[in-house]
This record gives C-alpha cells, sequence and structure tokens, in this order.
C-alpha cells in the first residue's frame, strides 16, 4: 500500500533492517501498543523477523471494544445499501491490491505466490457475497394472523462481535468474519493470527478507504489472554472462532458460559475414497494438488486416501508425481509449495512421521531432510508419503497438517465408508469413481460435512456455508451463506394491529386465541 499509514511486508523482509511494529486499529487510528511484550512475526522460508507483534494490554482491548460499542447505533441505522456500497467499494480495492496482498501472505505466511491469490480470491468472494445483502437478511411476514393483526419478524445485528483467526489462511478468514458482521449492522472487534497479521491490517484499510466509518472495524494483537478477554467481554454479543480442537472448544466453552453466540471451525482430517473405476489421471492429480498444495496447510487439506480394491495399485504412480513437486519459498516462481508455518510446526509434523513409521507404516516417499538452496534455514518438509496406514496410529488419529499424505487400503467401499465415519472429524471428504451408484451411496453414508465426488477439497463458494461437521465444528450456525448471516443477526418479531382502535370491545383477561 503506497500510502499506507502502517508497514506491512509486501517486500521480501531481507529488505527490512528494523522489524516493524504491528499497529491496533481502534477507533478508526492505527495505533502503536503500549505493552512492553512483542512477538517476532517470522518469515517461514528465510527466519527473518517481518515485524514485531503487540501481546495487547487489556485497557488497549477494552478501548477497541468500547470504540466498536460506540460505533454501533450510528452504523445499524446506516441504510443497508450504504453499507452495501462499501462492500462494492471494497471487492474493487481488494482486486486493486491483490499483489500486495499476497506478496504479504507469502511473507509472513510461506505459501505460494499463486496460493496467496487464491486466498485472497476465496475471501474476495465473501465480499462479493455481502454486496447482496439487502436481500439476505430479509424477514418474513404473514397479514391477518388475527383479524386486523399482521405479524412479522426482522434480521437486527447482534451489536459488537469478535473473530479470532487462524495463521493458514491470513485473507480469507478474516473474510469470512467481518464483511458478513458488518454488513449485517454489527461492528467488529477482529483478532487476527500472531503469526500473520498483515492481511488483516492492510484489508481494514482498504475497508476504511472504502468508506468503512470509524470503530466499526477494530483490530487488536495478542495471544491467549486477548483470546480470553473476548470470551469473557460483556459487551461482545458473538464470537467467530477458526483454528485448533484446542483452542476452538475452549472458546467455544468459555464464551458461551457468558451467553455468547460462538461458531467454531476447527481440525480436520480429510479422506479421499478412490475406487478402480475412478479416472486415473484426474484422480492422481486431484490428490496431489490436495495433498500438498499449500505444505497441506489447509483444513480442506486431503490427508488420507483409502485405496478401494484395485486402486492400491495407483500408489506407484502417485509417489512420482508427488516426488515431481519443487518445494521452494512461495517468493519463486516454480514452487509447488513453500515451507510449514513455523520451526515448532516442522518438528510435530517429523514426530508424527517418525510415530507412524514406528507404528509399522512404510515411509514411500520421506520430506523431512529436504534442503532448499538459498532458503536453508526455511521450514521446510517435502511431500511425504505414508503407506499402510492403519487407524490405530497417532499419525492417523491426530491432524497432521503438513504436507503428508496417508495411505489406507480396503477390500469394499463399506469397508472404506466405515473408516472415514470412524474418525472424529467431519470436516470433508471424497470419492472418485465413475459410478454414480457408488457416489450416491458415498454421499449418503458419509459422516462428513462437505463431500466431493471426484472433486478434492469441496468448500462451498459463499451463498453456501462451510459446513464442517462432528469434532470439526462447535456450534449450529456456521460460516458465511445465509447460515453467516442468521449468525451475525437476531430475529424480532413484530405483531401490529391496525383496525379501529376507538371501537373497544370490552376488557378479556383470557389468552388471545
Ligand atoms: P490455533 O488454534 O493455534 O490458533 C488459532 C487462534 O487461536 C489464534 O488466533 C491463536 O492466537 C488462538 N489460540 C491458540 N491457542 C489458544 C488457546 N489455548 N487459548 C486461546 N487462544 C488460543 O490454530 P492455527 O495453528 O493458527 O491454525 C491451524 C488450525 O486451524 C488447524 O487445526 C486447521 O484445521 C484449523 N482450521 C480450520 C478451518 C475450518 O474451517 N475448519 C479453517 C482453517 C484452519
Amino acid at each position: 500500500l503506497g500510502n499506507s499509514r502502517f508497514s506491512t511486508a509486501t517486500e521480501p523482509s531481507s529488505k527490512q533492517r528494523n522489524p516493524p511494529r504491528v499497529p491496533n486499529l481502534i477507533g478508526g487510528s492505527f495505533v502503536d501498543s503500549k505493552s512492553s511484550e512483542f512477538i517476532d512475526v517470522i518469515n517461514p522460508a528465510t527466519q527473518q523477523v517481518v515485524s514485531q507483534l503487540p501481546l495487547t494490554s487489556n485497557e488497549e482491548f477494552k478501548a477497541a471494544v468500547s470504540a466498536a460499542k460506540q460505533a454501533f447505533p450510528a452504523w445499524r441505522n446506516t441504510p443497508v445499501t450504504t453499507r452495501q456500497r462499501i462492500m462494492f467499494k471494497l471487492q474493487q480495492l481488494i482486486r486493486r491490491d491483490i499483489d500486495k496482498l499476497a506478496m504479504n501472505i507469502t511473507t509472513e505466511q510461506g505459501k505460494t505466490l499463486k496460493d496467496a491469490h487464491g486466498d485472497v480470491f476465496r475471501g474476495l468472494e465473501v465480499v462479493e457475497h455481502a454486496c447482496g445483502m439487502a436481500t439476505l437478511q430479509m424477514g418474513e411476514f404473514v397479514p391477518n394472523v388475527s383479524s386486523g393483526i399482521d405479524t412479522y419478524s426482522i434480521r437486527e445485528p447482534l451489536g459488537v462481535c469478535a473473530g479470532i483467526c487462524p495463521f493458514n489462511f491470513p485473507a480469507m478468514i478474516p473474510l469470512w468474519m467481518f464483511p458478513i458482521a458488518v454488513t449485517c449492522g454489527n461492528t467488529f472487534v477482529l483478532k487476527p493470527s500472531e503469526k500473520d497479521p498483515g492481511a488483516s491490517l492492510m484489508l481494514a484499510e482498504l475497508a476504511m478507504e472504502a468508506g468503512l466509518p470509524d470503530g466499526v472495524l477494530n483490530i487488536v494483537h495478542g495471544t491467549h489472554n486477548i483470546v480470553n478477554a473476548i470470551c469473557d467481554d460483556e459487551d461482545i454479543r458473538a464470537v467467530s472462532f477458526v483454528g485448533s480442537n484446542t483452542a476452538g472448544m475452549h472458546i467455544y466453552s468459555r464464551a458461551s458460559a457468558k451467553g455468547k453466540r460462538v461458531q467454531s471451525n476447527m481440525g480436520a482430517k480429510n479422506h479421499a475414497i478412490v475406487l478402480p473405476d475412478a479416472s486415473l489421471d484426474a484422480t492422481l492429480n486431484a490428490l496431489v494438488a490436495a495433498g500438498f498444495g499449500a505444505a497441506g496447510q489447509r483444513c480442506m487439506a486431503l490427508s488420507t486416501v483409502v485405496f478401494v480394491g484395485d486402486s492400491k495399485s495407483w500408489e506407484d504412480k502417485l509417489l512420482e508425481r508427488a516426488k515431481a513437486l519443487k518445494v521452494n519459498s512461495g517468493t519463486e516462481p516454480d514452487a509447488d509449495l513453500g515451507p510449514v508455518i513455523s520451526k515448532q510446526a516442522k518438528e510435530r509434523i517429523c514426530k508424527l512421521i517418525q510415530n507412524g513409521v514406528e507404528s509399522g507404516a512404510r515411509l514411500v516417499l520421506d520430506g523431512r531432510n529436504i534442503v532448499v538452496p538459498g532458503y536453508e534455514h526455511g521450514n521446510f518438509i517435502g511431500p511425504t508419503i505414508l503407506s499402510d496406514v492403519t487407524a490405530d496410529m497417532e499419525c492417523y488419529k491426530e491432524e497432521i497438517f503438513g504436507p503428508v499424505l496417508l495411505c489406507i487400503q480396503a477390500d469394499s467401499l463399506d469397508e472404506a465408508i466405515n473408516i472415514v465415519n470412524g474418525n472424529k472429524y467431519g470436516n470433508g471428504a471424497s470419492i472418485f469413481t465413475s459410478s454414480g451408484v457408488a457416489a450416491r451411496k458415498f454421499q449418503t453414508e458419509i459422516e462428513a460435512g462437505q463431500v466431493g465426488i471426484n472433486v478434492p477439497i469441496p468448500v462451498p463458494l459463499p451463498f453456501f456455508s462451510f459446513t464442517g461437521s462432528k469434532a470439526s465444528f462447535a456450534g449450529d450456525l456456521n460460516f458465511y451463506g445465509k447460515a453467516g448471516v442468521q449468525f451475525y443477526t437476531q430475529i424480532k418479531t413484530v405483531t401490529q394491529q391496525w383496525k379501529g382502535l376507538t371501537s373497544g370491545s370490552g376488557v378479556s383477561l383470557a389468552m388471545p386465541t
């Protein structure tokens, strides 16, 4: 952002000598935190410090909530058409700055530039969806429920809402949250991931350039303390969370105990079932793309393949295609996958791979010792394939969240479906087959919220909702789509009588029927 009021990494961090401090956004101003505690935002390909993020004080957090609370009355009374127009403008500005946003994402998060564009683009689609808010928030009307009496319901904003984000989609996930929330008339406090806060700040700056009034969107940085403060705050009415199960279940119970609405999207173990009648080439391409894209750090990454019957022999071809992928810094044009987010993440992933080996899985492709020339300090793991995995292995039970594909064998579709349904997560599952009968059986019997048929990563577009289930979701109103609008609005039901009010027919104390 040429005229940015703050500095976010939009160029390789090697050029940045003194890492800038990441400001909070409170009441329309980007302000440096007075906190004395900071954590480094680190480029995962180089280990260079991109910026320093404050552990925001409670006082500063309260100031952000208070700014959101003060902005609410005027914002909720702003015509919906005006709110929509700000979203129209925002989507235009995001398109204008998509390259800068993508570069920031690659610098802080590590994914390839092309993938970073996708991150922004999938969020942009939610902004586009918010442009139609007037029809999305329509109420209902039944005339003459009794003589001369009508009842109607209207959707009203809740007040101050908050969002807590994970590291893996620095643009898309904030955009799942605040555009819908504010266009419904709420005001918002966003806590980006402490690992890659830059995109959230750039998006907020664009939202303000688009005309979002001061205080409607606020940003506070930090980790557990700020999250707990969000859960406990009396003025926050709803919390949107995306991230791991440990954090998500904690937030779900703590915030709901305070009477808040919570939508919590959490971890995953997404399976693909491959039947021998599937199209070989398209299936293998899909498995490789969904298994290793974004270094496996997508909530919809495909982490387990269940080969049914003769399709087991495709494993060798899968291996060839996985081997051909290029691991490099996300800024390099030939990169298929970049680094994982942190040294700790790399260690955890390597431990789970080792655990698989020790419990009897075959390591057919080992990406643990990869060295990327020019980026020797990066947190790289190459594509890794573990075969002959069984459901009791730790590497199968836990979400790996790295470029690791587990292969399991099954003799029949029934057995494969049982394997998938036995896993605690329910984000997504896919089947690859040319049989409509098998696909229909899979769709009916599979216990996952998002189902792909010859499609690897079924992340629904924003006119639907993101519908993870089982341990992958807590709450009852999903992100974006109709459910997203319902989450950020409450219903008021009005009964009105407009008839000859002066000609009373006496008093009756009985329940009206
Ligand atoms: P994370 O849970 O570590 O962090 C998410 C957010 O929660 C961060 O803002 C962090 O500061 C906060 N946090 C972390 N631990 C906390 C704690 N104990 N108490 C309070 N706050 C805490 O998740 P992550 O590593 O950033 O993201 C990866 C995870 O997110 C994976 O499990 C992935 O599957 C999941 N994810 C799910 C979806 C989905 O839609 N289901 C989408 C993207 C990512």
